[in-house]
């Protein structure tokens, strides 16, 4: 995480797309949606039914000529509630499709049962009382979500090509923050809509992905985000259109800005396990961000996760125990 930003800012969008920024209860802020204007019309991540969004993005439209009646598509970037809360709705207000990447498709809709998160959690070290509060976190997000409806999905693959706008996108589908995350982009105009993958001020949360067919239960979110940075860094888009904060350019940049913060955070954590001697997940979140509450506990013990599969990976740690105690090789 960071607060300045990791690459150049750039304060425009290409003509036929549309930004607004729609209000999300979470500590992220505000999320990014697009509307994408011309045939068919395509809204991007319409964020939560929270607060004005949905007037928000009603005026949006209308402001360029639109109703929700002209929207023929609605993209997922990822399966978070800040992006995907208002998808169903939409989409059965617009009588649209809900286009997503594939793997998706559990997180969109099974919002509120999670019994394999919770499952993962044992492992972590994560205290029963917790429980409590990642149950209160999806009911919550329920309020602010509406059902989808399985007919209307439209999945992509990676190598896809999806029409929208008056474009012709490639789907990218690169596992990380989420492991059926798409970014599109425009080989044309060399823009890319980037949902939470690239971040101009912010490195995105590894987050916990439970999966049942893993020895772990889970995905290793930050080896896949690593893996999956590669990419970019050779299309080098000239405009970044990201699901959280300013656009952006310099993807080469911002790549090599990340990789730094992550090896510095790897290397702070192997500083508090030797200091500790052994450690859960979950004491280490604790020592490295104690100002986290609530559900936060959860993106901190996601980011602690993803470097000790880092640190794992090049032999530096020893992993024993039920919950997983951790302990310098
Ligand atoms: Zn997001």
């Amino acid at each position: 995480m960071s607060g300045t930003p990791l690459a150049p800012v750039v304060d425009r969008v290409p003509d036929g797309i549309v930004h607004v920024a729609l209000p999300t209860p979470f500590p992220v802020g505000p999320v990014n949606c697009y509307v994408l204007l011309d045939h068919p019309v395509t809204v991007v991540d319409p964020g939560m039914l929270w607060a004005d969004s949905t007037q928000l993005l009603e005026a949006t439209l209308a402001a360029n000529g639109r109703t929700f009646g002209d929207v023929a598509q609605v993209l997922i970037t990822h399966g978070h509630p800040d992006h995907f809360g208002a998808a169903g709705w939409l989409a059965d207000a617009a009588d649209a499709s809900v286009v997503c990447g594939r793997a998706e498709v559990p997180k969109i809709t099974q919002a509120t049962d999670r019994p394999s998160m919770i499952d993962i959690v044992d492992r972590l070290g994560i205290p029963d009382t917790m429980r409590d509060t990642f149950r209160a976190f999806y009911e919550g997000v329920q309020q602010m979500s509406h059902p989808i409806d399985p007919r209307r999905l439209h999945l992509l693959d990676d190598g896809d090509t999806l029409p929208a706008g008056g474009r012709d996108w490639q789907v990218h589908v690169t596992p990380g923050h989420s492991v059926g995350h798409v970014s599109l982009y425009d080989p044309h105009e060399r823009v890319l809509l980037s949902g939470d993958h690239l971040l101009a001020c912010i490195t995105p949360n590894p987050v916990l992905e439970p999966d049942p067919d893993t020895l772990e239960g889970r995905r290793r979110s930050l080896v896949e985000y690593l893996a999956s940075l590669e990419r970019f860094i050779r299309i080098d888009p000239l405009l970044v259109l990201p699901g959280h904060g300013p656009g952006f350019q310099d993807v080469p940049a911002l790549t090599e800005a990340t990789r730094r913060h992550h090896d510095s955070r790897a290397d702070e954590i192997l500083e508090v396990i030797r200091r500790l001697g052994e450690a859960t997940p979950y004491e280490l979140s604790g020592e490295l961000f104690p100002h986290l509450r609530d559900f936060s506990i959860m993106l901190g013990v996601s980011e602690v996760v993803g470097h000790l599969d880092l640190l794992e990976d090049d032999g530096k740690l020893v992993r024993q125990g039920h919950p997983h105690r951790y302990s310098a090789a």
